[in-house]
């Protein structure tokens, strides 16, 4: 994004938005099929570590059985939101959504410090000029041999949370145009988000996934005015901010006058998807946002739908495939990745035990619950290296960093790519060879 969004105005201090008599709460019938489809209950075995325990502790807070006191936030604190329990559930209850609107309760996040969530949920992500200032400040500290310097000073445990960043990308994703043409015959109009970690973390592979976008025919629109999506800011209680950062991306997109939203990040895609709940209350918003909604899709999901009108050139690499928590579970996304790697002729690919399962990644989760993250990222890294596989592709940042970060500490020494990095490799579009 070439421009900034500064005009979300600040939200006065402990602002948020509770709102517990929510259906959902009703539909859960107790059957405990969900259990063992639980990270969290899978560790620890515990009924107020599961879904249906949770739940039941919400539907106690809304009928004003019990108060929503520390106790109770931290065992809503320790779960993922990897949504897992929704994909088990025979009842089709929404758990993402009682969550979230316990957590609206609640407010943002007692660690790091209110003041560092708030910071970060309020003055950050809404503006991406100020995020890639700070991704800048930290492309430094890491290049200037600070960080090595300070290594040696700062405690083990700001040490263990600085070796979860990756390095800052000498570039940024900004790009030139807000319009770029379709390379070839045109066959339908669409809009890109560009995310806020995306954008700074992750570059390469937007211009990979516009590249592979226009080379499939789609002349692409990168909306100036767009936000972050908002993703972390729902999860983490935050909700007032999150619908005024959900209102300007519906502005921004649907002035764009597009047939399809397009994101490559899975928790962004998610949240988008959700903007109609989210908005279902606003007069002035609840219909543009079940408008905007309809046309928000992953760009597997899209381009499976569109079908590749280039044929994808040979790449010879074993791969393993690793399902984010909000394409399989939040949007149900599991085929299409995995056919449009099959359309790479020379990929062999390689299935994990349990690929569905989260990684322990989950937004700031690693940071917040540095113990239950190792925990499922050691489980996942051990699944990895049973297939031999050359490559792990996972469609999300969140998942992407925490890999990165497993390889490097647990092992096997393998390569993380998003699945529009190897499109475009296979291309020989943009994207990291
Ligand atoms: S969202 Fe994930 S961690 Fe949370 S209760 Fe459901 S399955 Fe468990
Ligand atoms: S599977 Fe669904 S209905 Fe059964 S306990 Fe879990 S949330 Fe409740």
């Amino acid at each position: 994004m070439t421009q900034p969004n500064e005009e979300i105005s600040a939200l006065p201090p402990g602002a948020g938005s509770a709102r517990l008599d929510l259906p959902e709460l009703y539909q859960c019938v107790h059957c405990g099929l969900c259990l063992d489809q639980c990270p969290t209950y899978r560790v620890l075995r515990l009924e107020p570590e599961s879904p249906r325990g949770r739940i039941h502790l919400v539907k106690a807070v809304a009928e004003g059985r019990i108060e929503p006191n520390q106790r109770f936030a931290e065992h809503l604190d320790l779960c993922l939101m990897c949504r897992a329990c929704e994909t088990a559930c025979p009842s089709g209850v929404h758990y993402g959504r009682i969550a979230e609107a316990a957590r609206a309760l609640l407010g943002p996040p007692r660690w790091p410090g209110r003041a560092l969530a708030l910071l970060c949920f309020r003055h950050l992500l809404p503006y991406p000029t100020r995020l890639r200032w700070m991704a800048s400040v930290l492309r430094l500290y890491q290049r200037s041999g600070a960080q090595r310097l300070a290594s040696r000073l700062v405690p083990r445990r700001i040490r263990e949370m600085e070796s979860l960043l990756p390095a800052v990308p000498a570039r940024f994703f900004s790009p030139s145009s807000e319009i770029f043409p379709a390379l070839g015959e045109r066959r339908t109009r669409v809009a890109m988000l560009s995310g806020c970690v995306m954008s700074t973390l992750f570059g390469a592979v937007n211009e990979a996934t516009l590249s592979v976008l226009r080379l499939n025919g789609c002349e692409v629109v990168i909306p100036r005015r767009q936000t972050c999506c908002a993703a972390l800011n729902l999860h983490n209680g935050e909700t007032m901010m999150a619908k005024r950062m959900a209102r300007k991306n519906i502005d921004a997109f649907l002035a764009a006058g597009v047939e399809s939203v397009i994101v490559n990040a899975a928790g962004c895609g998610a949240a988008m998807k959700e903007y109609a709940h989210l908005l279902r209350d606003d007069p002035e918003y609840a219909a543009k946002a079940e408008r905007f909604s309809s046309l928000v899709k992953d760009a597997s999901e899209f381009l499976w739908e569109l079908g590749l009108a280039l044929a994808p050139r040979r790449v010879e690499l074993r791969v393993t495939y690793q399902d984010p928590c909000h394409l399989a579970h939040a949007q149900r996304i599991r085929s299409q990745p995995r056919a449009l790697l099959r359309a790479i002729p020379g990929l062999e690919i390689v299935e994990m035990a349990a690929s569905d399962r989260c990684c322990g990644s989950a937004g700031i989760y690693n940071l917040t619950h540095p113990d239950m993250s190792q925990e499922l990222l050691r489980e996942k890294m051990q699944a990895i290296a049973a297939t031999g596989a050359d490559v792990v592709v996972a469609p999300n940042p969140g998942c992407m960093l925490q890999l990165d970060y497993g390889a490097r500490r647990y092992g096997p020494k393998i390569k993380v790519l998003h699945l529009m990095d190897l499109l475009g490799q296979s291309y020989g579009a943009a994207g990291p060879a």
